[in-house]
């Protein structure tokens, strides 16, 4: 008899490659990693952290959290601290899915999402976009009793496209209290349209939204897997118990908490 495993996925992420040949000094474009690189602050923690590298780090990320809070005024207990914000959509799915449950994911998303509920033994539900743009009301038509999340990038990735405030308020209110929606702020802070606001600054009050963030695009800082994520105290607790106990490296967690505070670099990027 051979061993078997569970086998949920036949999904498999391939990052953006770069296919340019013979051209010196390319700019990469296809994954979204910054062109200009970290804030300086952020190399010298990460350089300075490389002396201490035989100690377990903090499995809390207690420093991150607390210059997250500080920065935001935001209640501590209400952010986690990820591999990537990667890591926290994983966590959500994990929390959340049990076997057919249903997760409502638009055409053209973030394929982590697909390969998290997968993972996690839920099922993929599209919701077709309306000409590269997420539909309220396409999502709206799939929901049925067994959906439990909805996860919406909003800017998306690759398409550009964002919801505006009113049409994000809307989404919520449509749907049933008891689905989590999971707004994914990569992009934040590149959108500057005035109907534009963030899924934090929306919905930080709310008892059935879990936002994520990400050190990976703005700040520069993609090798060392670092996101957050902001929701509810109960969801956040859960997440934290289930969490891998050191999922976030030392480097990553001072790194992050000094590019955090360089307020030019983030501007000038
Ligand atoms: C790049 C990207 C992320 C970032 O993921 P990390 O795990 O934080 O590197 C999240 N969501 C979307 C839509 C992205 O394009």
């Amino acid at each position: 008899m051979s061993l078997r495993f569970k086998n949920f996925c036949n999904l498999k992420y391939e990052g953006g490659l770069s296919q340019i040949k013979n051209i010196k000094n390319s700019i990469k474009l296809s994954a979204n990693e910054s062109a200009l690189g970290p804030s300086k602050k952020a190399i010298s923690a990460f350089v300075k952290e490389s002396k201490k590298l035989s100690k377990y780090p903090d499995g809390n990320s207690n420093i991150l959290i607390q210059s997250i809070s500080k920065n935001l005024k935001l209640n501590p207990n209400n952010i986690i601290i990820g591999n990537g914000s990667d890591e926290i959509i994983s966590l959500a799915c994990q929390l959340f899915l049990k076997p057919n449950d249903e997760v409502i994911v638009t055409e053209y998303s973030f394929l982590m999402y697909r390969i998290y509920t997968k993972t996690h033994g839920g099922k993929v539900i599209t919701a077709s976009e309306d000409n590269f743009k997420a539909d309220i009301s396409s999502i709206l038509a799939k929901v049925t009793n067994k959906t439990k999340i909805v996860f919406l990038a909003n800017p998306n990735n690759p398409t550009g496209t964002y919801l505006d405030k009113n049409e994000m308020l809307l989404l919520r209110k449509k749907l049933r209290n008891n689905i989590l929606l999971v707004v994914d702020d990569a992009y934040f802070e590149f959108v500057i349209k005035k109907d534009y606001i963030s899924g934090l600054d929306l919905f930080k009050n709310y008892n059935n939204v879990l936002i994520t963030r990400s050190f990976s695009k703005i700040h520069g800082l993609a090798s060392l897997r670092l996101g957050w994520g902001y929701g509810p105290k109960n969801i956040i607790s859960g997440m934290k118990l289930i969490k891998p106990p050191f999922n976030v490296n030392s480097a990553a967690q001072v790194a992050g908490t000094e590019s955090l505070s360089d307020k030019n670099w983030l501007k000038k990027i």
